[in-house]
């Protein structure tokens, strides 16, 4: 029968979207060394998410739709997170940008606002302060289990080893490194004979899992911080008080930052940076868009990957081959 063909199909199609998913998620968060640009593989991510929407009974434990990170290096002591380091949900269209807030209006029933910060393409960190000093630096991993970097992060220059009140807190963030250091750093490996990096974020992500301490503070990373997990615990009531404590204590957070109260004055945001990226000092490739009061964050809730108050808006694809862009950041 036709329909239980479709099935059929869709079910063949589904096993070959999660192996290649597998084989590429592998190659990019264990080897740092992706194969297909990300526009590659969010297509067929997408492909995979459609697929078992139309068909839930095909949705694998292991699939990419259910979990967040990679796989964890060895030779890194392994740390739970206390709470987990999520994902966010993608928007590819303004069509999709203007879904997300019809799906939040119908959970939130008052008024709210939206934070915009930049998508920063590095990778995610949580770093632990007790009493104001730094005692732990962890990588997202697969969200719920990271790898200890505690002495790699130790060497950026941009993490305040001591922040300026002695305050305990968990705050996470972005490292990435910027594209002049990512441009040096190639050309000297190409001098060298050594395989250059794909893109910044890989080679962010390199350097930062690297064993050796010495290579990452001979590299120039840097940090934004974006948020505070246990943010309930404080006297803050949104994204943007969070944002500003964050300065006040030291720590480094983005200032291309707004809050805005439709998703119209969003998407002009949206369609500023999208003009701005590339004379940007840092890569970045969307924007995320954050419900701003924490209350409205708690009564939107969760998935089990995501929050429902948030969503990454993602640009389209550029010309994106390294040495292009390598050419276009040089001159
Ligand atoms: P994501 O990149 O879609 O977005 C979530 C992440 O954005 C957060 O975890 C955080 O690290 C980051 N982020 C940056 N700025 C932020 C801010 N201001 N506030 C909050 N978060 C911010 O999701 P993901 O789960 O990290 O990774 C999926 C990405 O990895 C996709 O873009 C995909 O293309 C790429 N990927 C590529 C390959 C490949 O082979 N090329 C393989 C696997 C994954």
């Amino acid at each position: 029968m036709a329909e239980e063909r479709t099935f059929e199909q869709a079910k063949e199609r589904v096993d070959e979207l999660v192996t290649l998913l597998d084989k590429y998620s592998h190659e990019y968060y264990v080897l740092d060394q992706p194969t297909i640009p990300d526009e590659e593989y969010d297509k067929l991510y997408r492909e995979l998410v459609d697929l078992e929407e139309l068909y839930p009974t095909l949705i694998q434990n292991n699939s990419p739709t259910q979990r967040v990170g990679g796989a964890l290096l060895e030779g890194f002591e392994k740390v739970r997170h206390d709470s987990p380091m999520l994902s966010l949900d993608n928007a590819f269209s303004k069509e999709e940008l203007e879904a997300f807030d019809r799906r939040v209006s119908q959970r939130l029933d008052n008024d709210y606002m939206y934070h915009c910060e930049l998508k920063i393409d590095g990778l995610a960190v949580s770093l632990k302060y007790e009493e104001g000093k730094l005692v732990q630096a962890v990588t997202r991993g697969d969200g719920t289990v990271g790898e200890n970097v505690t002495a790699n992060v130790r060497t950026i220059k941009a993490i305040p080893l001591r922040l300026k009140e002695p305050v305990t807190l968990e705050v996470r963030g972005e490292i990435y490194m910027p594209k002049s250091s990512f441009v040096a750093l190639n050309q000297q490996r190409e001098e060298q004979g050594e395989a250059i990096f794909a893109n910044p974020r890989n080679a962010a992500a390199g350097t930062l899992r690297n064993l050796d301490p010495q290579v990452t503070a001979s590299r120039n990373l840097s940090i934004f911080l974006y948020s505070l997990p246990q943010i309930a615990d404080k006297a803050i009531e949104s994204q943007d008080e969070a944002l500003q404590l964050l300065d006040r204590l030291g720590l480094k957070t983005n200032p291309e930052r707004k809050v805005f109260a439709t998703i119209d004055e969003v998407w002009a945001f949206v369609e500023e940076y999208e003009a701005r990226r590339n004379s940007l000092p840092y890569e970045i490739d969307g924007i995320v868009i954050k419900v701003n009061e924490i209350a409205n964050q708690e009564k939107a809730g969760y998935t089990v990957k995501a929050p429902r108050w948030a969503i990454a808006y993602k640009f389209p694809a550029e010309e994106s081959k390294t040495t292009i862009r390598q050419i276009e950041w040089t001159v």
